[in-house]
């Protein structure tokens, strides 16, 4: 059995010097790891070693590449008690490569592939001695993402697991041991941040821009989903998504969108082809507008009241409102933080979606002075469900309560008989909480609720199926994709009866098995009800 203690006890072999196999070799010199390169194109290994030159310069760390040795030659990689495999992603390929390294580098020599969305498992039957086969999946760029996923295939042994955890740590990552299925853990459970963002643009419910936008400063992501494809190449990001469909026999979860295979259709794969789902003709900013500030401008404080009704699905509108200088006072009744009208006020109505919403709304219609504007929160419920049922909808605009806490922008939507008054009403309010509004059109979920509740539930199916514990799934996350929140801990945050009664609404309204809530979800948010 073969322990790894120290970086000077791993003689590292790194099959394939691309971009995988250059970084993690780039890794293991600067964890001070002896390194061997091999790669069947010598063009690679040149531009592999100037790569590595230049990184190990810059970080004045030279020295190291005296450990370095680049080779087309198949027998070096005979020295390595460690290998790692970063060839193309090719079944056919990887196979054929596993039985001649299992030939060539007998027992105990550990042997990893860096695969993305293969099956371990079906790798490592290509070799005579598959318990000393494991995934070892490595984020790009690998020199800098903290994240290793230890794969344990049907055929590995614990002693082989063990080992590729310790050489992780080894390399300074943190490791997280995974089953073998399709998409491991950070690719699954990331399959909703495209799929669904893909499906808004092509549903019409917001541009590529918009939704990046409200991805970004209404959630925090580092970037938004388009921005992210075309970084990571539209071709590769859709051949993940097919190779997790074909190996789940259909799952409609990962089913393709036809907006993405469009793109690879024309060559429009991203920045590496110049053309994305933007254009790279010069470097495109993904410069945000600036935050509003927050008060009521022109208007003294006092002239203006708001009426909270059921603020429950909007955590923290009521602190913004009276930070902005709204008049603002508890009222009797459920939920409700109201203050009656002065004459002169302009009345504005937040009703947070709970129980008996409708009928809320009709008695609030009847009380309110006729130019009083209504916001009604709408992440489990369409706009046109309640406007439907108002005698007087061309006040009506939606907004996404469950985001608004910590976001810099508010999504809104507009009733289909919005008033311009309203609408300019609408945006002035939001503006004067410090939000930047973002009209959307009516759809369910809107726009982060659909992403951020599908991302939770994609976690939540994978905790399920004993992939991973659910902080595990958590953390990786957040190192391997960057991810703000971890979505399970994000749910709970969110409130898991919040987030089952979007992932409903959405299954309701678009009648697609694809938004079915997770079984474990369900029961933790009855655990939360009972609580
Ligand atoms: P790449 O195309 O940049 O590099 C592949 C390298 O393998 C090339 O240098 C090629 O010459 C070499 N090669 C081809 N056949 C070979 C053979 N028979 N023997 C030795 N070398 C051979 O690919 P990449 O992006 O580095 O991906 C490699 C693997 O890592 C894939 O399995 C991929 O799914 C996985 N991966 C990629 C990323 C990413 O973001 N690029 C992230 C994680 C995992």
């Amino acid at each position: 059995m073969i322990q790894f203690t120290t970086p000077l006890s791993i003689r590292l072999g790194v099959v394939g010097a691309g971009t995988m196999g250059s970084g993690i070799a780039l890794t293991a010199l600067l964890a001070d790891m002896y390194v061997t390169l091999y790669d069947v194109n010598l063009q690679m290994l040149e531009r592999a070693w100037s790569y590595i030159d230049r990184y190990l310069a810059r970080k004045s760390r030279s020295s190291n590449l005296s450990r370095l040795k680049l080779t087309s030659e198949w027998e070096d990689l005979g020295k390595a008690n460690f290998i790692i495999e970063a060839v193309p992603e090719d079944l056919a390929l990887k196979q054929d490569l596993f039985s001649r390294l299992d030939a060539s580098c007998p027992p105990p020599t550990i042997l990893a592939t860096n695969t993305s969305t293969l099956a371990v498992t079906a790798i490592a039957a290509s070799a005579q001695h598959p318990e000393r086969v494991v995934g070892m999946h490595f984020f790009n760029p690998a020199p800098v993402m903290p994240l290793v996923e230890v794969v344990r295939a049907a055929q590995t042994d614990t002693a082989t697991l063990q080992a590729a955890s310790a050489a992780a740590k080894l390399l300074g990552k943190t490791p997280i041991e995974v089953r073998d299925i399709p998409g491991f853990i950070v690719n699954r459970v990331a399959r909703p941040f495209y799929g669904e963002a893909l499906r808004l643009a092509g549903e019409g419910i917001a541009s590529y821009e918009i939704i990046d936008r409200i991805v970004r400063l209404g959630g925090g992501f580092k970037m938004g989903p388009f921005q992210l494809m075309d970084l990571i190449g539209i071709d590769v990001n859709l051949a993940a998504t097919q190779s997790m469909y074909e190996q789940t026999y259909g799952e409609p979860r990962y089913r393709p969108y036809y907006l993405q295979v469009q793109m690879v259709q024309q060559k429009a794969l991203g920045r590496k082809t110049g053309r994305g789902f933007y254009l790279y003709d010069a470097e495109p900013t993904f410069d945000d507008p600036p935050r509003p500030p927050v008060g009521l401008g022109a208007k003294a404080a006092g002239e203006q009241a708001v009426y909270i009704a059921g603020g429950d699905w909007a955590p923290g509108i009521a602190q913004a409102c009276q930070q902005a200088g709204y008049l603002l006072a508890a009222a009797p009744g459920r939920g409700y933080l109201a203050l009656a009208p002065t004459p002169d006020s302009v009345g504005l109505v937040i009703a947070g979606i709970s129980e008996g919403l409708k009928e809320k709304l009709a008695s609030l219609e009847r009380q309110l002075p006729a130019e009083a504007l209504i916001l009604c929160q709408c992440a489990d419920v369409t706009l046109m469900e309640l406007a439907a049922d108002m005698k007087a909808p061309e006040r009506l605009v939606g907004f996404d309560g469950l985001f608004f806490a910590d976001g810099q922008v508010a999504t809104l939507v507009a009733s289909p008989t919005l008033t311009d008054r309203a609408r300019q009403a609408a945006e002035n309010f939001i503006a004067s909480l410090g939000r930047l509004p973002i009209w959307v059109n009516d759809a369910p979920g809107l726009v982060l609720p659909r992403i951020v509740c599908m991302l939770a539930n994609e976690a939540a199916f994978a905790a399920g199926e004993g992939i991973a514990e659910p902080d595990e799934i958590d953390r990786a996350m957040q190192l391997g994709v960057n991810y703000p929140k971890g979505p399970l801990a994000w749910a709970r945050e969110l409130g898991l009866v919040r987030v089952v009664a979007v992932l409903d609404h959405l299954h309701a309204e678009l009648g697609e098995e694809r938004y079915r809530v997770a079984p474990l979800l369900r029961r933790w948010a009855r655990l939360e009800r009972m609580k």
